[in-house]
């Protein structure tokens, strides 16, 4: 009996990690708005504030793992994914991945808080983000080793080349506008009437019987099962690949159901289903159509389209004519050839 006592009394510890300038810069009110869930729920929130870009990635890398049984993000997907990075460069980046991570949704980029929240039918508030951490157990989320010649990240939900790429990334110029930035920079990029070119590889899911697995011994490096070497990859592709050549209207690959929280871009993806969806519209469409699409994402009624393709992958590799930016998980990535593969629930995250 005395043990059961203590053990209810045992404290759960929380590290929460605020991006003051995350989205329109509300995180710490946002996180003022839910701090009463933690506390309800008997939680010990230590939060600490993001001091500069790349700060959490920093946290992350030297925090004692035994110390929180969570990592709360408050700020935008970037935010997260600064986390992972960090967790992912440490020695002992196996067990370091496992730590729980969670969201709520304080940055104007919030794809997989919207993707989380919508998969288990509730609505996209702050509140219930914070009610699925406190109520929720550590689940398995997907993760992508995302690269390209000299650099390797690991993504967790979206990859934007082309027009998506292209207004994610102007869109910093009108950050002031929060979520309406996206908007007035994807007008103003349909108008402008630009194509992508260059070509889309992929191992198509049926060819892919073997789950993709990780190894998980400290020390080792996460090596991808599929993916070709990366200098070779320009002149051919693997066996049983398939190749789509543009010019590219649009390209947005994603492993959630919304890799941003206003675009339903692949409504059969789930964080932790071991895919990554490519929605693609490999030709020139007119401008109407274009805009018709765009419109349409935010129901997820663009798949509808003949001039859409939805290719569901476990790795792929994008080869453009330029090197242009792209977009992974919010964050820049540029290089002629970008590869990735996802790692079927190699994180984890506070969900129900
Ligand atoms: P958003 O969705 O609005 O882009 P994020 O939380 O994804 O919000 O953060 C965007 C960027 O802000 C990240 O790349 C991160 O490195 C950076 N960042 C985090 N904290 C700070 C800070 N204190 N000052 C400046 N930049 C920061
Ligand atoms: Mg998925």
């Amino acid at each position: 009996e005395e043990e059961i006592l203590t053990k209810i009394e045992v404290e759960r510890k929380c590290l929460v990690l605020i991006n003051p300038v995350g989205g329109t810069g509300n995180a710490l009110k946002m996180f003022k708005q839910v701090k009463g869930i933690f506390k309800a729920a008997r939680i010990n929130a230590i939060v600490k504030l993001t001091e500069h870009a790349g700060h959490a990635t920093e946290l992350a890398m030297e925090l004692d793992l035994k110390l929180y049984e969570f990592v709360v993000c408050v700020g935008g997907d970037g935010l997260l994914s600064e986390v992972v990075q960090g967790l992912m460069k440490r020695k002992d980046w196996s067990d370091a991945i496992q730590l729980p991570l969670g969201i709520i949704p304080g940055g104007s980029g919030n794809g997989l808080a919207k993707s989380m929240i919508k998969h288990v039918k509730e609505e996209f508030y702050p509140e219930n983000c914070a009610y699925l951490i406190v109520k929720g157990s550590p689940q398995p989320i997907d993760m992508m080793t995302t690269r390209n010649e000299t650099e390797t990240f690991i993504s967790f939900l979206s990859l934007a080349w082309a027009f998506i790429a292209d207004v994610d990334l102007d869109s910093e110029t009108y950050r002031f506008l929060g979520g309406l930035r996206f908007t007035v920079s994807a007008v103003a990029k349909v108008l402008s009437r630009k194509r992508w070119y260059g070509t889309v590889s992929y191992l198509p899911a049926d060819n892919a019987s073997s789950v993709s697995q990780y190894q998980h011994k400290d020390g080792t490096v996460l090596t991808p099962n599929f993916l070709p070497p990366i200098q070779k990859a320009k002149d051919s592709v693997p066996k049983g690949w398939k190749t789509i050549k543009g010019p590219f209207s649009f390209f947005w690959a994603t492993s959630a159901a919304y890799p941003s929280s206003d675009c339903y871009l692949a409504p059969q993806a789930h964080i932790n289903d071991g895919y990554i969806y490519i929605v693609v519209v490999p030709e020139n469409v007119s401008l109407l159509t274009q805009a018709k699409l765009l419109l349409s994402l935010e129901t997820g009624k663009h798949v509808e389209y003949p001039q859409v393709q939805v290719i569901k992958t476990r790795a792929y590799q994008l080869h453009r004519d330029d090197s242009e930016y792209v977009s992974v998980d919010g964050e820049r990535l540029s290089g002629s050839t970008i590869q990735v593969e996802i790692h079927r629930g190699l994180g984890r995250i506070m969900s129900l």
